[in-house]
Formats: C-alpha cells, sequence, structure tokens
C-alpha cells in the first residue's frame, strides 16, 4: 500500500491517494471532487483509492 497527497492547482483541495497494488483497478481520471479538475490519469494497473483531506479556502457555490 503506498500513499501520497495530491493537490488540485486550480481550488487548493487536498486529497490523500492510496494505491492498493494487490488489486487492479479501472482505467480512468480522477478529477478534483470540488472544481472538477482532472488532477490524475490511471492506468489501470493497480486500483487507487482518493480521499479528500483539505477543503479548499474558497467553495464555489
Ligand atoms: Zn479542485
Amino acid at each position: 500500500m503506498e500513499k501520497g497527497d495530491i493537490t488540485c492547482p486550480k481550488c487548493g483541495a487536498g486529497f490523500r491517494r492510496i494505491t492498493l497494488s494487490s488489486l487492479a483497478g479501472e482505467r480512468g481520471e480522477f478529477r478534483c471532487t470540488i472544481c472538477n479538475e482532472v488532477l490524475e490519469v490511471r492506468d489501470g494497473s493497480h486500483a487507487v483509492a482518493y480521499r479528500l483531506t483539505v477543503a479548499p479556502s474558497r467553495i464555489l457555490a
């Protein structure tokens, strides 16, 4: 299990990224749940879980 942090360059939200190397994942993009910016593209080789850890300083209405 591998952990890392991602910060959205657009809105400043922080995400904890956890790679589950023992599981196969799905291909796709991870988008910021706040502003929908694409933060990462996954190749599907591993399952990856994301969790919002830092709320952005400005929440868009
Ligand atoms: Zn964002």
